[in-house]
């Protein structure tokens, strides 16, 4: 675990170059993704899950941190066609249980992490169709998921909506971050967000 933020983690995986997040608050804390790590839940135990979205890297190992509620866009579907994208990367089968999200929002919902805000939004479809954004304002973090990614190019699939991925990178940045945490790579600041390339726009 790094601390990028006072309170505020990023753990960094060298499988997919994966970034996962972990806000702390008084005596409460809340992850960003659970991953694909079950020991991780060895480290930490958090009270919530935030699945930034149903791509496999980033949601397989949640079922290591139950009890805990995990929070989602509620357009994130979490079912067995997601194992089909992880057979691509990986021959041997996955041994857990798929979780799905026991809370939902639409557009914004503000949690209470240990006295400690963070605002979970969702500003349209771009890497997927409900991709949700982590913003931890008292010290002006958020977290990006996979809208955006440092060390290799953002990645479109066939769930992704290109057309709409700077519209949704702008209102992130409305959020005024100094530091953006990427689903994949290092830390970024906006500037990097303002110049990042995207899919099928180059
Ligand atoms: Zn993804």
């Amino acid at each position: 675990m790094i601390e990028i933020a006072d309170g505020v983690f990023i753990r960094r995986h060298t499988e997919l170059d994966l970034t996962l997040g972990f806000i702390t608050g008084s005596g409460d804390s809340l992850l960003v993704d659970s991953g694909m790590d079950p020991a991780l839940a060895d480290e930490v135990r958090p009270s919530r899950i935030v699945l930034t979205h149903n791509h496999f890297d980033h949601v397989l190992a949640t079922e290591a941190f139950l009890p805990c509620e995990v929070w989602a866009h509620e357009d994130c579907v979490i079912d067995e066609s997601l194992l089909e994208s992880r057979a691509v990367y990986y021959s041997d089968p996955f041994e857990g249980t798929l979780i799905a999200p026991t809370h939902t929002f639409r557009d914004t919902v503000t949690l209470d992490v240990g006295g400690r805000r963070v605002d979970l939004h969702h500003f349209g479809p771009a890497h997927s169709s409900h991709d949700v954004i982590v913003h931890v304002p008292d010290v002006d973090v958020v977290f990006a998921g996979d809208l955006v990614e440092e060390g290799a190019p953002a990645q479109a699939g066939s769930d992704a909506t290109p057309s709409n991925w700077r519209h949704v990178l702008n209102l992130m940045l409305e959020l005024n971050p100094r530091i953006v945490v990427p689903g994949h790579g290092n830390p970024v600041d906006a500037q990097f967000v303002r110049e990042m390339a995207l899919p099928g726009q180059n």
